[in-house]
């Protein structure tokens, strides 16, 4: 006797960690609350990065993982925006997914392919297969409003969008023009025409998952959802907070001795400063950068990297480099800051670090994924937002939701040293640093009451898993 299949899905995320992590984490909740296997198909465009190595080497049973022969790059030109490369790494990788595709589905009860963001041109393979298109959207219900209000932009604005004084993304505060994505910023570039490509797909998905929930962006998760059912708007399922969770998986001794000194630290003191897989500072900034916390006389524990000068994505592709990032820091710092901070080059074990006691803030790149797991842990940010569509997220974690100070940034586009010692201080004990800190707790008890067994993200959770089911049994 064969025991019968549990339904399969198949979860193709584009490179980046920010876009694996969720994904994964969506996967757990598949395997574990509803009964689903998995299979991770990950695009590449070389080796993965070596922390993504050890993550994908700790998966749960019921979850598998298969890396496709990376896609050939040689053609594209050294400063090409992310995006395109990552929509390009999807359209390059088409036919090896067709080859696997085929095999699973000859294997296995596969009922949905889910893409991320970036990878709707999968969509056309998932039909080919008879398989339903999904997507898990890994940013917020404000940028997932604006993308499907993109085309009407398009249509009736002539200017740069970046001169508009105000965009009324539906659901949402209104944003200066210089807060959207990098990507609507060059109408003539590339990847304004692969964001505009990737909207117009986004209709073909069957469902949208979202990673927010409805007491964080009440406006917008309303616009999405709120008209009139119509033929071209997929479902929108808002699951989230879908955030790595502590994972008790070993650490190397770097991230172990860090955890170390965190216990060593009184209780809420340490601010954490880090800008997700791939920001990068200039080199002045990251003397500025040095020099204020140092000036603040915080607790700090800074994830490093070295500093580029021409892009804020410098490590997007590859944390690695071969320079030491703790050589470009001002002459003496580490040693007047022993005790009181703690320095670890490029990557650091962010969901332990923020679920550790002792961390009291987070200076971050305003990534939606460290953004949320900052939120399930209470602690407050500084936004510090540098490419992609971190400026709209700091907008509406600092004026929309307000649990974010956010330094100010001089003409030469530099914040100084001053500014940023003050924004420290008062984050760490300041005034309006606690009230972030209280507003920033109403957002952790929403998000605990939403993951409840009766929580609104658990219940969209179950209906998109029975409407899969149904499809598994025809
Ligand atoms: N991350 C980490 N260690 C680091 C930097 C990042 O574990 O040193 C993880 C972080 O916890 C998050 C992801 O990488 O899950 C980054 O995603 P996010 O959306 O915040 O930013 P992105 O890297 O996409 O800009």
């Amino acid at each position: 006797l064969t025991k019968p299949q549990n339904p399969h899905i198949v979860i193709l995320p584009t490179p980046g960690t920010g876009h694996l992590n969720p994904l994964v984490e969506f996967a757990k909740r598949l395997v574990l609350q509803h009964y689903f296997s998995v299979s991770l198909i990950l695009p590449t465009d070389g080796p993965i990065p070596e922390s993504q190595n050890t993550f994908l080497n700790t998966l749960p049973s019921g979850i598998d993982y298969l890396l496709l022969p990376p896609v050939n790059f040689v053609d594209l030109p050294p400063e090409v925006n992310i995006v395109t490369r990552i929509c390009l790494t999807i359209t390059r990788s088409l036919a090896s997914l067709r080859e696997v595709l085929k095999s699973l589905v000859e294997s296995k009860k596969v009922v949905a392919l889910v893409v991320d963001l970036f990878g709707t041109d999968a969509f056309d393979v998932a039909n080919e297969f008879k398989i339903s298109p999904y997507m898990f959207y890994t940013s917020t219900a404000m940028m997932l409003s604006l993308a499907f209000y993109l085309p009407e932009l398009d249509k009736t604005v002539s200017c740069e969008f970046k001169d508009l004084p105000a965009v009324h993304i539906p659901g949402c505060i209104p944003i200066h023009g210089k807060d959207l994505p990098d990507p609507v910023h060059d109408r003539k570039n590339e990847a304004y025409k692969w964001a505009l490509h990737q909207t117009n797909r986004k209709k073909m998905a069957e469902g949208i998952i979202l990673n927010s929930f409805k007491d964080l962006e009440p406006g917008a998760i309303k616009a999405l959802q709120g008209k009139e059912p119509s033929n071209y708007k997929p479902t929108i399922y808002p699951v989230g907070p879908v955030v790595l969770m502590n994972t008790s998986s070993k650490v190397d001794d770097e991230s172990s001795q860090c955890l170390k000194w965190l216990d060593e630290q009184p209780r809420g003191s340490a601010l954490y400063i880090s800008l997700g897989s791939g920001g990068t500072l200039s080199h002045e900034q990251l003397t500025e950068l040095a020099i204020g916390l140092e000036m603040s006389e915080q607790r700090f524990l800074w994830v490093i990297r070295c500093p580029n000068d021409r892009i804020a994505s410098g490590t997007y592709f590859n944390v690695q480099n071969s320079s030491n990032p703790l050589d470009f820091l001002p002459n003496g710092f580490l040693e007047r800051t022993k005790g009181l901070g703690l320095v670890l080059p490029n990557w650091a074990p962010q969901a332990q670090i923020l679920s550790h006691g002792s961390i009291g803030g987070f200076w971050t790149h305003c990534g939606w994924n460290s953004t949320l797991e900052s939120m399930i842990h209470g602690v407050p940010l500084i936004a510090w937002p540098l490419y992609a569509e971190q400026r709209l997220n700091a907008v509406l974690l600092n004026e929309g939701l307000k649990v974010a100070l956010r330094p100010k940034i001089g003409d030469n586009g530099i914040a100084g040293r001053l500014e940023i010692a003050e924004v420290v201080k008062e984050l760490m004990g300041g005034e309006e640093g606690r009230e972030v800190r209280r507003k920033m707790r109403e957002l952790q008890d929403a998000a605990a009451m939403v993951l409840n067994e009766d929580g609104s993200s658990t219940k969209a959770l179950a209906e998109l898993a029975s409407k899969w089911k149904e499809v598994s049994h025809h």
